[in-house]
């Protein structure tokens, strides 16, 4: 056992604290990441809260990883000492059922095991990224390129799969028309991923203080939804809309500015329903699904083409002891575009 600082929740209510975890030995098939930078989805303020049900305290969490590695178990092939390497949404799976097979770990009819606030194939509880240390399966264990900043990395290793994934698999492209509703931590990068896919993209959010950032990242166009008759000017209009809002939103407002067999892709994740008439999608065509991070493949997939295409998130390099204050921020929409915990300071 490996005893690490980390940060992490005590309850549902109160700050989160300094305090130590363990980490497992380094079996045959794991890799020791001392991690250096550790991203703040907007999922982590869901689950330490219990927003998303309860949960076991203490609770560290964190599915932005990127880090080095410091060790190797004796069966470790695909890693070695010293690459750079990062960790997403999950760490393991069962390897043997359907979606397994196809490569689709994330989609494992056993449940894939999370990062954090799940249950370990040795019956712990995983515990995240806001830590010094992880031990991982090498097989959960991602490479990432050396012209990605190391600091901008780790937001990649959610926000960056989670809209790179629908986009692809929506087809996202030349000739077709892409909103982004709500440019938070993955807002943002489904902006500059649909860009760089060759889509024509306009991204809806609250209010015009986004707009000239949201037109730097590559957007064509920038509609403040909060304004009056914002929503009928763009009525008809979308192939497809890539909805990232962690908030209850009106579903039929926006199903109403997609092209007829236009999708609504739902990532955002609110603990409430997102209700939805049935004519908003019957009258044309219309289809509204959600989407789940993404396979290992198809995370290396997108760290590699963010490489290529010279994409990086916007990044906030914070110090640990400011990770409540960022909290905060996060849920006033008052950040630029992914808050990022320098480890060294754990
Ligand atoms: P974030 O940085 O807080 O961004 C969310 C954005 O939604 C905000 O920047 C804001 O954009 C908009 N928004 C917030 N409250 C709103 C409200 N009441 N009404 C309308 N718009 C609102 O969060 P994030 O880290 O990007 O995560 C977004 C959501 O995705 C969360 O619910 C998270 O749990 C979920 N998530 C899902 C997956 C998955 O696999 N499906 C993976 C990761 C995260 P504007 O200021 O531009 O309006
Ligand atoms: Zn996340």
């Amino acid at each position: 056992m490996l005893t690490v600082n980390a940060y992490g929740a005590t309850s549902a209510t109160a700050p989160l604290v300094p305090l130590t975890i363990e980490r497992r030995d380094v079996g045959p098939n794991d890799v020791l990441i001392a991690i250096r930078y550790a991203g703040i989805c907007h999922s982590d303020i869901h689950t330490v809260r219990g927003e998303w049900g309860p949960i076991a305290y203490p609770q560290v969490v964190g599915h932005e990883i990127v880090g080095e590695v410091v060790e190797v178990g004796s069966d470790v092939t695909k890693h070695a000492v010293g690459d750079r390497v990062g960790v997403g949404c999950m760490v393991n799976s069962c390897g043997e059922c359907d979606a397994c097979l196809a490569g689709d770990e994330h989609m494992c009819a056993k449940g894939n095991t999370q990062t954090y606030a799940s249950v370990d194939r040795d019956g712990t509880i995983t515990q995240g990224g806001y830590s010094t240390h992880v031990v991982v399966d090498e097989d959960f264990v991602l490479k990432v390129p050396e012209s990605i900043p190391y600091e901008q990395a780790a937001p990649l290793l959610c926000a960056g799969i989670t809209t790179y994934s629908p986009l692809a698999r929506w087809g996202a492209g030349p000739g077709k028309r892409v909103a982004v509703v709500g440019m938070g931590g993955l807002g943002h990068m489904a902006v500059k991923i649909a860009v760089a896919m060759g889509a024509d993209v306009t991204v809806l959010s609250r209010t015009a203080s986004k707009r000239d950032d949201a037109l730097a990242f590559g957007a064509t166009a920038h509609v403040a939804t909060g304004e009056e008759g914002a929503l009928e000017s763009v009525r008809g209009s979308f192939d497809l809309i890539i909805n990232t809002v962690s908030a209850k939103l009106d579903i039929d407002a926006y199903l109403a500015t997609l092209r007829p067999f236009g999708t609504l892709v739902n990532v955002g994740a609110p603990p409430e329903a997102l209700p939805v008439q049935v004519f908003s999608l019957i009258m044309g065509n219309k289809a509204f699904v959600g989407s789940n991070i993404g396979s290992i493949r198809e995370t290396q997939e997108m760290l590699d083409f963010c490489a290529e295409h010279g994409i990086a998130p916007e990044t906030e390099l914070i110090s640990a002891d400011r990770i409540n204050e960022a909290y905060e921020r996060v849920l006033a929409s008052d950040v630029r575009y992914r808050f990022v915990i320098d480890t060294a300071t754990l």
